[in-house]
């Protein structure tokens, strides 16, 4: 075992560390808005929508052509790649509407999860092949940062060994090869919320993976200061009988970060994976009121429960795509003032109050 090895050189360290920083900048997060084809197809038949090209362009195209107040609360946005070279109804780059509003666009690198043969029906994700080019044009096309997600089950012997190091290590190159190319890595070690474990099970499964994530990233040298890490809150599982309060999820997620992820990461922005709205606003807020040590930024990269209430005030219509705009901005600052600390429950009222985002083995 040798211990010699490099960082990226000095200017790739502090291009890094400033995208990162810029993400999580305060009172900002950032808006998933990478579905795939499939996924995105979901989304669209619930308000009865046909999956095609043009809906999911003019889809995107609501999301980025708001107020421009949007910025003051989204720092950045992931794309998916057909995303990145649509345009809007003025022929205009929808990423370039991003970038008139300062918003940093980011992109969904990763192409998707095969099962782990001989076992328990885990994952791991695919997606290094050629990683190194693409991300090379991605930079060139105006990306400056990406997100990559790995999938972990909990159940009576899962996750596995073998499914946290692959995961782990799967995540560190990714990573590595992102930071090769002056691109921001956003690591997702997703805990899916599917069970009925309890909250101390979900806290010990994710101190367990991060542990895991950081031992991988350390092995292959990622420079974390310009990388920002993307978990599950502490949750008990979506079908346990004993629900846990805010404060309760807030305790058990800072404590299981304090344990595992270095001081030296920037920022960590949470997924929203299945709560309400309402919900991942009140526990981001509860996270933030925690008093402990939290050396990073905590905020939020949110997909369904910054679009629930978009879409549903959408519905499609040219004359709703407005109202979808301001739903969006809505939930986007209610989550603004979570990661600051400052949300009152209850204060923001959206189309899709109270709607169970909750799905089964979700895909991205
Ligand atoms: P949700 O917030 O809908 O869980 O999705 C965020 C995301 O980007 C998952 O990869």
């Amino acid at each position: 075992m040798t211990t010699y090895f490099n960082y990226p050189p000095v200017a790739v360290q502090r291009e890094l560390k400033c995208i990162a920083e810029m993400i999580v900048a305060p009172g900002k997060g950032i808006l998933a808005a990478d579905e795939s084809v499939s996924t995105m197809g979901k989304r669209l038949q619930e308000i009865e929508v046909e999956n095609s090209e043009e809906f999911r362009r003019q889809y995107r195209q609501l999301l980025f052509s708001g107020d421009p107040k949007l910025s003051d609360c989204i720092s950045g946005v992931i794309l998916f790649h057909e995303t990145l070279y649509q345009k809007d109804d003025q022929n205009e780059p929808l990423v370039d509407l991003l970038r008139k509003r300062c918003i940093i666009p980011g992109i969904k690198v990763d192409t998707g999860v095969v099962n782990l043969y001989g076992s328990e029906e885990e994952v791991t994700t695919q997606g290094l092949d050629n990683l190194g080019s693409r991300c090379a044009q991605y930079k060139k096309d105006g990306c400056e940062f990406a997100k990559w997600r790995c999938v972990l089950k909990i159940g009576k012997n899962t996750p596995s060994y073998q499914a946290i190091l692959e995961n782990a290590n799967v995540l560190a190159r990714y990573a590595s090869i992102c930071q090769s190319q002056r691109i921001v890595p956003i690591v997702e070690p997703e805990i899916i919320p599917d069970g009925d474990h309890d909250l101390d099970r979900c806290q010990k499964v994710t101190e367990t993976v991060l542990a895991a994530v950081y031992k991988a990233l350390s092995d292959h040298h990622v420079y974390l200061e310009g990388t920002l890490l993307k978990p599950n809150m502490v949750t008990p599982g979506q079908s346990c009988p004993t629900r846990a309060t805010s404060e309760q999820i807030a305790e058990a997620t800072v404590t299981a970060l304090q344990r595992t992820v270095p001081a030296a990461v920037p920022g960590v922005v949470f997924l929203s994976g299945g709560q309400t709205e309402e919900e991942a606003t009140v526990n981001l807020n509860a996270i933030n009121a925690y008093e402990g040590k939290k050396p990073w930024k905590l905020t939020f990269s949110y997909g369904r429960a910054l679009q629930a209430s978009a879409l549903r005030a959408w519905m499609g219509k040219k004359e709703n795509v407005a109202a979808g705009q301001a739903e969006l901005l809505k939930r986007a600052q209610a989550n603004s003032q979570a990661s600051l600390g400052k949300y009152v429950s209850g204060s923001v009222v959206g189309a899709a109050e109270g709607k169970d985002l909750f799905v089964k083995d979700h895909v991205y």
